[in-house]
């Protein structure tokens, strides 16, 4: 595999390209297999507010599992969703297991909570977005105000109107919206005007660095651009004692991370609910 980069040989590198793009529409078929087959997995990670150190939400995370126990990354198979455009069914799919996910954890008692979904830009472009995520917390019955969509900059960046447009509909409707990865995506910060944002998530690699001089002054200055512009603020990727500390110093409202708990399946969410409780 070493050579593979190399690449001085003209024909070594297109037969690379040409085995990597196999690679890749192999994959692709084996997730659209998996996917009809109903092997995709929904799981969870909690979400913290600091000051009451309580869950108050969490957010949905897929998985792929594979026939030897390991998982294939989001971070691999969802950019392959999104160039094929399976992304469409998969991301309809992963709302609807949200919204039963919220009503199930209503009937044992965890009412209140609030649900973090990703969006992807195919599925803003896919007509009848704003209408599918409307009927389907319609026919769940979800109170709107606990779905919450999560997009990053890029999918703001791409198509700023229609983005917007399909956002305002979503937010006069209840559903809250907050903008994922902030601070990596080299975004306009007027569309932080226009955008009709509930929350703020602040990128892991600022929390990453918080011991350093950037993370802390990045960190803090976004804290401090979700207070006056009225957002909430969340720490993704918090790991540590440090970490959260300087967050709480800083004012941020709400944390994300292993420190807490890693992404888990429904069944074990409930459990760590009820540990919660006691
Ligand atoms: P994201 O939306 O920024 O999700 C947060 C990622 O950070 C998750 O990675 C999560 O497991 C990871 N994480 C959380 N806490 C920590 C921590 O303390 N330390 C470290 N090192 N990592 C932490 P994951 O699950 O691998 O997902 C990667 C990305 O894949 C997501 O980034 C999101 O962009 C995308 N993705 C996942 N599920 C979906 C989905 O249902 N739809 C769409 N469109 N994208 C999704
Ligand atoms: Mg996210
Ligand atoms: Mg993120
Ligand atoms: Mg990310």
């Amino acid at each position: 595999k070493a050579k593979k980069r190399l690449g001085f040989n003209y024909q070594y590198y297109t037969a690379d390209m040409e085995e990597e793009m196999a690679e890749r529409l192999a994959m692709l078929r084996m997730l659209r297999h998996d996917f009809f087959n109903d092997r995709l997995e929904l799981w969870y990670q909690p979400q913290i507010e600091l000051a009451s150190q309580r869950m108050v939400g969490m957010e949905a995370l897929l998985r792929w599992p594979q026939a030897n126990g390991q998982f294939i990354s989001p971070a691999v198979f969802i950019p392959l969703a999104e160039y094929s455009g399976l992304i469409i069914d998969i991301g309809n799919w992963v709302l609807e297991q949200a919204c039963l996910h919220i009503k199930a954890l209503e009937k044992q008692g965890y009412a209140g909570l609030r649900i973090a979904v990703n969006v992807s830009m195919p599925q803003f472009r896919n007509h009848g977005f704003v209408q599918s995520v409307i009927d389907c917390v319609n026919r769940y019955q979800v109170k709107p105000e606990y779905l919450e969509l999560e997009i990053t900059e890029s999918v703001v960046m791409d198509e700023p109107k229609m983005v917007i447009d399909a956002l305002q509909k979503l937010k006069s409707f209840g559903i809250k919206v907050a903008i994922d990865d902030f601070g990596i995506g080299f975004s306009s910060l007027s569309y932080l005007q226009q955008l009709p944002l509930d929350r703020i998530k602040i990128d892991r690699a600022f929390i990453r660095d918080l011991d350093l001089t950037a993370g802390e002054v990045i960190t803090e200055t976004i804290i401090n651009l979700g207070k006056r512009l009225q957002l909430f603020t969340i720490a993704e990727g918090v790991e540590n004692k440090a970490q959260e500390q300087a967050l709480k110093l800083m004012g941020c409202d709400e944390v994300q991370g292993f420190m807490y708990a890693k992404p888990m399946p429904p069944a074990e969410l409930l459990h760590y609910l009820q540990q919660q409780k006691q």
